[in-house]
């Protein structure tokens, strides 16, 4: 098919354009809120307002344990993970209003970690579509998002625009 980009497509994409504007180079993400086809917020993942970022005072790096499937096996795997930014999603929430939200999508360039997802779970919005998944979380988060009554759909086919910076450090 050529021509006109699906919803999907195009909010995603808008999606991945707000990521950009992250300054974490371990995971750069993008959240939009979407009513019905209207555009009602975009945010990424930064530190707050009026303090350093990542790119002017490096990472916060926290070092976490992590079970992880090895050739079968399961395995302790060290992790570190920058704490400095405010996740997309929560400044999603942050900068839009309850009544903005309800009944609403988020379209999200990851998959939401556990708490971005608890959040979500309360904010008045009944799906998330996401692109790039989050292993760590998955399980967890799919469990909330059914017992929610949530919408979660993976565009796994979807790919982002050209020259975006996507790469992720796990
Ligand atoms: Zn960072
Ligand atoms: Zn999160």
């Amino acid at each position: 098919m050529t021509g006109r980009k699906d919803w999907d497509t195009y909010f995603m994409d808008i999606a991945y354009m707000a990521s950009t504007r992250s300054q974490c180079s371990r995971r750069r993400v993008g959240a939009v809120l979407v009513q019905g086809k209207k555009l009602l917020g975009t945010a990424y993942n930064g530190a707050p307002m009026g303090v350093q970022d990542c790119s002017e005072a490096g990472c916060m790096l926290v070092e976490e344990f992590e079970v992880k499937l090895v050739d079968g096996n399961e395995q302790m795997v060290r992790k570190q993970r920058c704490i400095r930014t405010i996740h997309a999603e929560q400044n999603l929430l942050l900068f839009t209003d309850r009544s903005d939200r309800e009944g609403s999508s988020v379209y999200v360039t990851d998959q939401p970690c556990w708490t971005c997802a608890n959040m979500l779970a309360n904010s008045g919005i009944k799906e998330i579509v996401y692109h790039r998944a989050y292993p760590k979380d998955s399980d967890k988060v799919n469990a909330l998002m059914t017992d929610c009554g949530i919408v979660l759909r993976r565009l796994e086919a979807y790919v982002p625009p050209a020259g975006i910076l996507t790469d992720v450090m796990n």
